[in-house]
């Protein structure tokens, strides 16, 4: 007797695990384990998602234009060259699934986001890993690996969990490495966090080559983690191939309300952006002053090196930060052990991170 097989690949993949998230509605605990927004999100959203309560039987507008609109004119670009998505999840899933093949190759990086492998070995294709340097992606090692079945690679730029970035020269050096048949998809979901002179989310790459996409996400200082939008601005060609392959309401009726009213809300994101940036550099002088190893970040996270690399002591302080209420994120999936992504929370919250990691690291002194 038979039954339905998958491809075999498929069984080598293990499913993706979320962190926890806000979404527990644990008020005993402080999330600060999936990068969300610890401001929440716009009351403006909230109030559409209200006004969408009235509108529960009507299918979504298809084509979400009034959403690929707002963002065409927030970011200056051409309608016709925005895809929007479940997430910016599924567009980085719809990409792998149009241009990898059975025994085509996509390229991701060491510590590059587990959903590129998924959507890589899903679509048939061999995910092939080119290491980092100093928790950085590498332009050259990426470029080594591109062989003639390469279709596509993902960087992430700023990286999660490491919280670094290449500068826009390194993108394109990248990019001008690359045949012309590879897309490259520059996954910039922290692009708003990133105060640097020298980094771009890859627009102007975008807007003057045939070969590059960038998506960027709702989920983060927009705060609509929930409800799951993302968009991509591609070449037309591209746009046209996801319309092609994805569901023909992939958003929903309150997602695209809600991001539109969000987008709208410069204020909130302004703030966001400044609580994050403040906290940012208080949690990094403070955890350096207790003798913990901070990776730089230009992000709404950063990532904490505890002494023991095996992982117990970076273990042992997540069971003890959580015991006080405080869940942050283990990253050993991403082969980092001894580390623990912070996502940086509210004033209060971080205070409370640093003086439990205070009294962790006092009460566990090994000398
Ligand atoms: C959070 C995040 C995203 C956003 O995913 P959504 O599906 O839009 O919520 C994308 N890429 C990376 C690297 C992320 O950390």
């Amino acid at each position: 007797m038979s039954v339905p097989a998958p491809r075999s690949s498929i069984m080598s993949l293990k499913p993706y695990v979320p962190g926890h998230s806000g979404a527990d509605h644990n008020a005993k605990l402080i999330y600060l384990c999936s990068n969300e927004n610890p401001l929440g999100a716009s009351p403006r959203a909230r109030e559409a998602i209200i006004e969408f309560a009235g509108r529960l039987a009507s299918y979504p507008d298809g084509g979400a234009t009034a959403l690929r609109e707002a963002i065409a004119r927030k970011f200056g670009l051409d309608t016709n060259c925005i895809a929007v998505g479940n997430g910016s999840d599924e567009l980085l899933e719809m990409l792998a699934a149009a241009y990898i093949g059975d025994g085509d190759e996509g390229l991701y990086t060491q510590y590059g986001f587990l959903v590129y492998p998924i959507a890589i070995t899903a679509a048939g294709g061999v995910a092939v890993c080119a290491p980092e340097k100093d928790l950085r992606v590498d332009v050259d090692a990426v470029l080594a690996r591109v062989s003639e079945k390469t279709k596509l690679v993902y960087i992430t730029n700023p990286g999660n969990p490491t919280g670094s970035y290449i500068p826009f020269e390194e993108v394109k050096r990248l990019h001008a490495g690359l045949p012309a048949h590879v897309l490259l998809v520059l996954d910039a979901a922290y692009a708003e966090y990133v105060n640097r002179n020298d980094y771009a989310a890859g627009i102007e790459l975008v807007a003057s080559a045939e070969n590059v996409v960038m998506t960027r996400t709702f989920s983060k200082v927009y705060g609509l983690a929930g409800l799951r939008v993302g968009w991509m601005f591609g070449p037309r060609e591209v746009v046209d191939v996801i319309n092609r392959i994805r569901g023909p309401f992939n958003v929903n009726a309150g997602a695209q309300a809600a991001a539109v009213a969000a987008l709208a809300d410069d204020a909130f994101v302004a703030r966001s952006v400044e609580v994050n940036t403040a906290g940012l550099a208080y949690l990094t002088a403070e955890l350096e002053a207790l003798g913990l190893t901070v990776s730089p970040s230009v992000t709404n996270f950063i990532l904490i090196h505890f002494p023991d690399q095996d992982g117990l002591r970076a273990a042992e302080a997540e069971r003890y930060l959580r015991s006080h209420g405080l869940l942050l994120r283990g990253v050993a999936a991403y082969g980092l052990p001894g580390a623990l992504r912070l996502t940086i929370g509210t004033e209060d919250a971080n205070r409370k991170v640093v003086d439990v990691l205070k009294q962790f690291l006092s009460g566990h002194r090994t000398s």
